[in-house]
Parts: structure tokens; sequence; C-alpha cells
């Protein structure tokens, strides 16, 4: 499969789960749990019984980030800016991509940017040597 391809089977993917999480927020959680128990059968019926119960704030503050996830990547793969590195510009693995759709950067430049995010703001040079030492 060419990587075209594999970002169109995405798309589709992500427009089926955008429906599903759409429908579930406003209630109706039979589409969501039919993606759910696609995926991972018996394991998750438990799991979206009680998803059925306790639909709570919590699920849907979730839920709805992760809407406006899929809705930006939904739209970068319309202008052609899907699965680029916003960080370093690269192509962005397909591994990574089947793993997390809506993905605006690679691994590295996740790792760079969450190491960052941690220690609030720090110099580039101190996470080059960070990696330098653990590498
Ligand atoms: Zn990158």
């Amino acid at each position: 499969m060419s990587r075209k391809e594999a970002i169109k089977k995405l798309e589709q993917t992500l427009i089926r789960r955008r429906d599903a999480i759409r429908r579930a927020l406003k209630g109706d959680l039979s589409l969501f749990q039919e993606l759910h128990q696609e995926k991972t059968g018996d394991v998750l019926d438990a799991a979206a019984d009680s998803v059925q119960d306790e639909l709570n704030s919590q699920l849907i503050e979730v839920e709805a980030r992760e809407l406006s996830a899929i809705d930006e990547a939904i739209a970068r793969m319309r202008d052609g800016s899907y699965g680029h590195c916003a960080g370093c510009g690269r192509s962005i693995p397909l591994t990574r991509l089947r793993a997390v759709p809506y993905a605006t950067d690679c691994i590295e430049c996740r790792r760079k940017s969450e190491s960052k995010a941690k220690r609030g703001g720090v110099s580039w040079n101190r996470v080059y040597d960070e990696a330098d030492a653990t590498s």
C-alpha cells in the first residue's frame, strides 16, 4: 500500500470515529460501541457497558478534545500537509500515524517538546545534552 493510500484509509477511519464521537456527545453511544467492539471484541463489551452507564463529564471532555484533533487532522489531509512533522518537517512514519492518526509531530520532536514542557522551558542545548547522554 502506498503512503497516499494508507493516509486515505486513515482518513476514512477518522471520519467514522468523528461521527461516532459526535453522536456519543449527543448521548447516542451505539456507533461508538460498535467501533470499539470491532477493534477489541469481548474485552471492551464490559467497558462499553460502563461507558453507557456513566457518560460523565470527564468522558465528554476527552472526546471533545479528540474530536477537535480529528477535525484538524482531516483538514490537514485535505490541504496536503498531513503526515509532515510540525517540528522538523520530515514525514511522520506510517506506523506512528496508524497508532496516533492525529499526530502532528514525529516521535523525536514529541519527546523533545515533552521533555521541554516538563522542565517548563529549557534551553535547546540542555535538551540535546540529555539526548546524547541517553543514546
Ligand atoms: Zn519531527
